[in-house]
């Protein structure tokens, strides 16, 4: 069975699984979702939680990928994405954390990369092309689709960088040690220009045939389809069954509560989502006044969700045919100052010995402001592990933290990269 892709803008034709994800976005510039979210197996349900996470990706994936990719070529395919934990742990009575951290680059955004890079690969594998994927990063998704694409046959990563102290420390490292298929070009300009020369890239036909070049952006079907995996798992691990459950999700570009929503139309039963955001709160405000007003993104301690126009509310709006009351019915909306974000983080630190990062702590707030009036048990998405962030960390807690030790090896080891000036004439020499 082939399964089907279509725009949300309504106005691009509907495509298969395989060109959806080597087109990224539709020719009409909406987003792909698939025409039919399937549910599950009832039985498959019902056993949840013998499920191991593999299994889980491997019945899920099947409803979306349909026989593009064959039985055995998906499992093996899953196996190596999921290969790190993703636990969910007690915090205290009635408030789990499910700890996305675990995989190689230490954030969620692990998991949908490495489920993209893994299907590139597997359809560049059976025609025999090459493949460029050429992106722009401001921080974590570069080091995550860097990390996803490693070695993977077939296929090159350049990546656009802002130089001169623009992206952490740790993020620098991150993007610029692997090596291998992977070049990372230090631009002497801002994430504006990095992105401004890709756009030229990608617009150059030329270019674009030679190279064969293809965009890992977060936006592709092909990240958030992984990401619905662990409100699975996540059930699956929790054994407490009797409250209803309600998920909360600290978010940006609200690709991680899309991926819950899918999960829920599967057949997951859980009680409601919460849209937990900082002080860039176009989604909450929506869900309150009903107006989604998009705006220019302020900075914060929680930085990937500085988001002032988040991508994929269109999914959103789309599932619920954009009637305000259908999804309020479903999601609830809260956000938090730098300042509360901190009190939370430190709280919990003292009060339960739990280390929280600064997205996770605003899922965690939320979900405990919810928990206030409702009795629920509730799971808030801890998304990044917390040495991540580790100056905000440490001057909120007044301690030094443990780097993983796999963290500090990619810190202890020589940065390679290209420098170039913020001009798509270079990116081309160098292309070419
Ligand atoms: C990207 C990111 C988010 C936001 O996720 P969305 O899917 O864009 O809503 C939250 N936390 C961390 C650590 C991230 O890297």
């Amino acid at each position: 069975m082939i399964m089907q892709y279509y725009s949300t803008n309504g106005q691009a034709p509907v495509t298969s699984f395989k060109e959806a994800i080597f087109t990224g976005l539709p020719s009409d510039n909406g987003l792909f979702l698939p025409t039919e979210i399937p549910l599950l197996d009832d039985h498959f349900l019902a056993h949840l939680s013998e499920k191991s996470l593999v299994e889980i990706g491997l019945e899920v994936s099947k409803a979306f990928v349909g026989d593009e990719i064959q039985p055995d070529a998906l499992e093996s395919l899953i196996t190596e994405v999921l290969n790190f934990e993703i636990p969910l742990v007690q915090v205290s009575e009635d408030v789990f954390s499910l700890e996305l951290y675990h995989g190689p680059t230490y954030a969620f955004k692990d998991v949908g990369a490495r489920f993209l890079a893994r299907c590139l690969s597997h359809f560049v594998a059976q025609s025999g092309e090459k493949l460029t994927i050429l992106v722009a990063t401001s921080g974590d998704t570069g080091s995550a689709v860097a990390n996803g694409f490693y070695q993977v046959p077939g296929i090159d990563v350049v990546l656009l960088y802002p130089g001169g102290g623009k992206v952490s420390k740790i993020q620098e490292q991150q993007l610029t040690t692997l090596g291998a298929n992977i070049t990372a070009l230090e631009i002497d300009g801002t994430f504006d220009d990095c992105q401004r020369m890709v756009k030229s890239a990608f617009l150059d036909e030329a270019m674009r045939k030679h190279r064969n070049l293809t965009s890992a952006n977060s936006i592709n079907i092909a990240r958030l389809i992984p990401q619905s995996f662990y409100y699975f798992h996540a059930m699956a691990q929790l054994q407490s069954a009797g409250k209803p459950v309600v998920f909360s999700v600290p978010s940006g570009n609200y690709g991680n509560l899309s991926a819950g929503l899918m999960a829920s139309q599967m057949g997951l039963p859980f009680a409601r989502m919460l849209a937990c955001s900082n002080v860039n709160k176009v989604v909450p405000d929506y869900l309150k006044t009903g107006e989604f007003q998009p705006r220019a993104s302020e900075m914060t301690i929680s930085n990937a969700m500085d988001v002032g126009n988040p991508s994929n509310f269109a999914r959103m709006n789309a599932w619920y045919g954009g009637d305000l009351s259908k999804m309020q019915l479903d999601i609830g909306g809260y956000w938090y100052s730098d300042e509360e974000t901190r009190k939370g983080l430190k709280k919990v630190y003292q009060d339960q010995q739990y280390l929280m990062d600064p997205h996770g702590a605003i899922g965690y707030l939320g979900l405990k402001a919810y928990q206030e009036q409702n009795d629920v048990t509730g799971i808030f998405l801890e998304t990044a592990h917390p040495a991540k962030f580790i100056d905000v960390v440490e001057e909120t807690i007044e301690e030094k933290i443990k780097i993983p030790e796999r963290l500090q090896a990619c810190l202890d080891k020589e940065k390679q990269a290209v420098k170039m000036p913020p001009e798509y004439e270079a990116l081309k020499a160098f292309l070419w």
